[in-house]
């Protein structure tokens, strides 16, 4: 097993799309991933999916959610850009935008479009041009396809 099969075994997809880490929490409520070393989890699913973070920088959420590793779901900022990002957010207030049917706005793809992704690539779509055609990463794709992302969807 790869540390990429064990850290998806510790997430929970949700309805948002969001991967809540249901592993060990670090102090401040950051997921805590122990493999391959102690690191928080959404730094180490950034690290995982899209390569080294370069110094300084922190691992954000679009999301808001704090547990989520989605790596759809992160982008890399300063610490001023977090300050900003979560007075932006309301984060302090504990508001998270969200779009009439619940979720939040940072969400890229409905349940209806996972339904639309699987089954463009089982008929042999790229995986690349899906992803292009529905705004999200290549990865992001294949997760989907894999079950790894979205699984509770049919
Ligand atoms: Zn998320």
């Amino acid at each position: 097993m790869n540390s990429l099969d064990q850290f998806m075994e510790l997430t929970q997809v949700d309805s948002n799309g969001c991967c809540v880490w249901t592993g060990a929490l670090c102090g401040k409520g950051y997921g805590q991933f122990t493999f391959p070393v102690g690191r928080r989890a959404h730094r180490a699913a950034w690290a995982m999916f899209h390569g080294q973070i370069p110094k300084g920088m922190q691992v954000l959420h679009n999301c808001d959610v704090m547990r989520c590793v989605n790596p759809d779901h992160l982008f890399l900022g300063t610490h001023q850009d977090n300050m900003t990002d979560m007075k932006a957010k309301g984060r302090r207030k504990g508001i998270t935008p969200r779009l009439p049917d619940g979720r939040p706005t940072a969400s890229k793809i409905h349940p209806e479009d996972v339904v639309q992704i699987r089954q463009l690539v089982a008929s042999g779509s790229m995986q690349k041009d899906v992803a292009k055609k529905f705004g999200i990463t290549r990865s992001t794709v294949g997760n989907i396809c894999a079950r790894r992302l979205w699984r509770s969807i049919e």
